[in-house]
């Protein structure tokens, strides 16, 4: 049985469609994130698994049982939002408590409880300050230890890290996985950024437009993106705008320069077709005289720690190519270059009857 379904889910604000038809079902103790651009309906989708707000169409299950019309404070949830919302006037293990007291749980049984989860976000030691005594991190850690108080089915997490600086970011979402497992529940997390989707979920929805684009693992949804607005969206990638000019040979045409790609075999000829390709596959050598295949310049250099990230003019496009420091530090601004990419590497998206993809935001 599904931890969670969402059938045919529609929200419309007055004119404006939010959601336009969520289907997705979402196993037992699985995470799930949904991953999109500002106003693609992630918040939205959130407020009505939690009850905050109603479908205009569509319903709701959890555990098999429809709770479309169930209101919050019955649907067995807990929420993680993105501002710190602890009672400010209440310490850590107090916030903790608050579940349990408003469920009616004794007291002494309440705080041995509240304790125990501290300890599970690692807290233990900070249970009689106040939230302005603690972290943003911290306050994020009670947040989350206030949400699991209550054992709920399910967890929602709306931007819960996005208010934190980088490094604590990574650190708690870290945690937040590792809690999710070891408790094995039902989680759904709101984030738009990718990173994080990919890092802490075992299947990602990507969201436009109020609709599913693409559901997967992290690896199917970095990897093979379905859409080109999901390969605009999820990573940093090439988007080679190109014509199959041999399907037979698995060739195209970019710019007047043949190209051998072995996605597009079996595609019509003359089909416009979006060619995909990582930046780190993108191999980026000084450029011999008599160089034949794709030819550019090196027109910028970002230092990104663990590699050297090249921006390309090759043709109309910029490639991107991430190399390391070492190979980097032979191709400086403006130096004449060729770009390979193994042609088993590239993705193909066709683009007849495609609208461009909106640019991503994240
Ligand atoms: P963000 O990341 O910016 O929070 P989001 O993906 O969570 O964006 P939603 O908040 O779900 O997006 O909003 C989806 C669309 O619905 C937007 O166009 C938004 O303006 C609209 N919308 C959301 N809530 C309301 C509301 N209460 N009244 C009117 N329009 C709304």
């Amino acid at each position: 049985m599904a931890g969670v379904e969402l059938r045919q889910l529609h929200r419309r604000f007055g004119d404006v469609v939010a959601l336009d038809g969520i289907d997705l079902e979402i196993e037992s103790g699985e995470f799930v994130s949904f991953l999109g651009p500002s106003g693609c309906g992630k918040t939205t989708a959130l407020r009505l698994v939690a009850g905050f707000d109603r479908p205009t169409s569509g319903r709701v299950f959890v555990e098999g049982k429809d709770i479309t019309d169930v209101p919050p404070n019955r649907r067995d949830v807990g929420m993680v939002f993105q501002a710190y919302s602890l009672f400010p006037n209440m310490t850590a293990v107090k916030n903790v408590e608050f579940g349990l007291r408003v469920r009616k749980h004794a007291r002494g049984s309440r705080k041995a409880r509240a304790l125990e989860l501290l300890e599970l976000v690692g807290l233990g030691h900070a249970a009689d300050r106040y939230p302005h005594q603690l972290s943003g991190g911290m306050q994020q850690r009670v947040a989350l230890a206030r949400a699991l108080a209550i054992e709920p089915r399910l967890l929602l997490l709306d931007e819960p890290l996005s208010a934190l600086d980088a490094k604590v970011r990574i650190q708690l979402r870290e945690e937040i996985r590792r809690i999710q497992t070891r408790l094995g529940i039902t989680s759904i997390y709101v984030t738009h950024d990718q990173e994080e989707a990919l890092s802490i979920s075992d299947r990602v929805a990507v969201l436009s437009h109020g609709r599913i684009e693409q559901i997967g693992t992290p690896s199917e949804i970095y990897g093979a993106p379905a859409t080109p607005f999901v390969a605009e969206f999820v990573g940093t990638m090439n988007r080679i705008e190109s014509t199959v000019a041999d399907p037979d040979d698995g060739r195209v045409t970019y710019d007047q320069t043949s190209l051998a790609v072995d996605a597009v075999r079996g595609r019509p000829r003359g089909e416009r077709v979006l060619v995909l390709v990582r930046p780190e596959i993108v191999e980026v050598e000084a450029a011999g005289t008599a160089q034949n295949g794709l030819v550019g310049e090196v027109v910028s250099q970002t230092f990104l720690g663990s590699v050297t990230r090249l921006r390309v003019l090759a043709g109309p496009t910029e490639w991107t190519a991430d190399l390391s420091a070492a190979r980097a530090a032979a191709l400086p601004i403006g130096a004449r270059v060729s770009l390979r990419f193994p042609s088993a590497g590239a993705k193909v998206l066709s683009l007849e009857g495609e609208e461009p993809p909106e640019p991503s935001d994240g």
